[in-house]
């Protein structure tokens, strides 16, 4: 199994600062920053600085300082946006789509932080 990483996609052009974004915490291996089309009143971003197509790309081929890396990350934005249940926040859900038939719209691995609304149930059932 083969990944095609295409350097143009929008969010690469985010990384290499030729798209600015309105940044939420940046790390070693992670940026994460607030969707331009936001889904709910919080609706976080979270990418690897690295040339991953999707979360089983990334998973797969990622180094260990990366995984662990975006991992906490993705708890940081969780604490910062105040989302956390375990802190008072009303929760939130964790999105990754991958390929064609979640809709991937950008072929860089990125996790959506959904919340401070009711999000309904997951998967709509049609
Ligand atoms: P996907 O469908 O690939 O899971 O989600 C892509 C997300 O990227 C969408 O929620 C869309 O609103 C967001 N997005 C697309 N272009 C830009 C952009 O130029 N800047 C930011 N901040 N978000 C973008």
């Amino acid at each position: 199994m083969s990944y095609n990483y295409d350097d143009n996609n929008i969010f690469a052009k985010i990384l290499r600062g030729e798209i600015p974004n309105k940044t939420v915490l940046e790390t070693d291996y992670s940026l994460a920053f607030e969707d331009i089309s936001p889904a709910a009143p919080v609706h976080i971003l979270v990418i690897p600085k690295g040339p991953y197509v999707s979360h089983d790309h990334f998973a797969i081929e990622a180094s260990d300082e990366e995984v662990l890396d975006y991992t906490r990350a993705i708890g940081e934005v969780c604490k910062i946006t105040g989302v956390q249940p375990s802190s008072g926040g009303s929760g939130f859900r964790s999105i990754a789509n991958a390929g064609q038939d979640a809709i991937q719209e950008v072929p860089h691995f990125h996790t959506h932080i959904i919340g401070g609304r009711n999000l309904g149930r997951m998967i709509s059932p049609n």
